[in-house]
């Protein structure tokens, strides 16, 4: 069972604290001396009068017993929960034990006149305390300090709680994306619990900067970035990875401690995607058409990763010329030249790898290749990647099937990009190709 069992002091914020894990986690909650109350129709300080503490403890002991019978539920204990050991058997046995340890100095200063054991001496709670602290100590697996603001303190809280993650992934539009899907199965498959919302950000800047700010509050471990927000982000961040510094976007941003640090994971992706076909790209001839964000992350990690040459072609090359001095070191492997077709057969005469990094063929798109010749002109051996995922088969990929050459679309590319973005949100080193077979699975492909 997985609930989330909050013990401590009375006046320690279980109830605050736990109301609000339970929004950021999409759990249940229960506050045990509130289900007594409800379930009794009495109020607490009136059973204890009453009826006296041990009959109180009775329908506490029942309330245990009935809560670790629940699911993903965060479990927010009266403070004398842990008096008694069936009770806390029982609730160990339903998920974790987090102690939420507010320091008895804090305690001390705070008006407990409504806790019927406290009532009459609020000094009562330093005896209390001195009695309670090794029996939390006992039971706790997760212990955390309160102190600081409930959002800190849930912050704190899910980065000791690995098993519990909640990302986002932000665009415009983002009804279809795939992302909550893809990374659903892999938090499947390491047995993580994931929350992962699709939010729709506007290009406008203050859907953004709203949108950062909750991240800052940290209810968001991490979240995925698509248009129009990929470079809009930088300004955001704490700190910005080189390779994603070079390419002037962030597809993936880890929220740690308050700080923001942004990557890019399209570059590590697309390799992958190659080597899944059996091909590599050191000392190759790349030739890349487009010169757009993605074809930017492709030329930049193709450079890094030792290719001889790339040569980018596009519509308009003064604009990529930009592509070239974004503080990269091996910029004079790549080439900018016009989007022609006798470029295009000129450089597939040498080109080890194709790569098709513009929209041409993508569903929705009216334009398409009209000239498939340049494949003609590739050496024997050659590959190439479109990477357009829909369809699965774009005119390009059917082109290169007629001719016999290997090839593949842009899924691969995709599913490598999540699989690396989520060893960053999670700090898991996967097994890249077993989580591949999971993800393809999972979406249908
Ligand atoms: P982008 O920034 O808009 O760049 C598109 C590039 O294609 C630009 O260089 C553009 O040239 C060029 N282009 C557009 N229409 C063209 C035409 N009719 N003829 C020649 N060139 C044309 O887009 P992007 O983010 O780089 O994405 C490009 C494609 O890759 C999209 O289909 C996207 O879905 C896909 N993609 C796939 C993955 C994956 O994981 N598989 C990841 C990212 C992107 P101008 O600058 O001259 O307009």
């Amino acid at each position: 069972m997985n609930n989330l069992i909050l013990i401590g002091m009375p006046g320690s914020g279980k109830t605050a604290v736990g109301r609000h894990l339970a929004r950021v986690l999409q759990m249940s909650f229960v506050d045990t001396d509130d289900k007594i109350e409800m379930d009794s129709g009495r109020r607490i300080p009136e059973i204890f009068e009453t009826d006296g503490e041990e009959y109180f403890r009775d329908l506490e002991s029942a309330c245990a017993a009935e809560c670790a019978q629940l699911h993903n539920t965060v479990i927010s204990t009266g403070g004398g929960m842990i008096l008694r050991e069936q009770n806390m058997r029982a609730l160990a046995d339903s998920g974790r034990i987090i102690w939420l340890n507010r320091p008895i100095e804090d305690l001390a200063h705070t008006n407990l006149s409504g806790r019927p054991l406290l009532a009459k001496d609020q000094n009562r709670i330093y005896e209390l305390y001195a009695q309670r602290e090794p029996l939390y100590r006992k039971y706790a697996e997760i212990m955390i300090r309160n102190r600081g603001s409930v959002s800190s303190i849930i912050a704190r809280l899910l980065h000791m709680l690995p098993k519990h993650l909640h990302l986002a992934v932000i665009g415009d539009p983002i009804a279809h994306t795939r992302s909550p899907q893809i990374h659903q199965a892999m938090a499947a498959q390491s047995n993580l619990d994931l929350y992962y919302e699709a939010c729709h950000v506007t290009s406008d800047e203050e859907s953004l900067s709203a949108f950062v700010r909750r991240a800052y509050t940290q209810e968001i471990t991490g979240f995925n970035i698509t248009i129009p927000h990929k470079t809009a982000i930088i300004p955001y961040l704490t700190v910005i990875d080189d390779y994603a510094a070079s390419c002037g976007a962030v597809n993936t941003v880890v929220v740690k401690n308050g700080a923001l640090y942004g990557y890019n994971t399209d570059g590590d992706g697309f390799i992958a995607a190659l080597a899944r076909m059996g091909a590599e790209v050191k000392d190759k001839r790349i030739l890349l058409l487009g010169a757009g964000g993605a074809a930017l992350s492709i030329c930049k990690k193709c450079s890094l990763m030792g290719a001889k040459q790339i040569a980018v072609l596009c519509r308009t090359p003064s604009k990529a010329q930009s592509m070239q001095y974004r503080g990269e070191t091996r910029d004079e492997a790549v080439v900018i030249d016009e989007f022609t077709p006798q470029n295009m057969e000129k450089y597939a005469q040498t080109a080890d790898i194709v790569v098709n990094a513009t929209p041409l063929g993508m569903s929705g798109i009216q334009e398409d290749y009209t000239d498939f010749g340049f494949l003609d002109a590739l050496p024997k051996g050659s590959v190439v990647c479109d990477i357009v995922y829909k369809p699965a088969v774009t005119s390009l990929l059917a082109a290169c099937e007629r001719r016999g050459i290997r090839c593949c679309n842009g899924l691969p590319m995709l599913i490598y990009q999540a699989i690396y973005a989520y060893e960053m949100f999670t700090g898991l080193t996967v097994d890249k190709q077993k989580m591949y077979e999971v993800v393809a699975q999972a979406i249908g492909e």
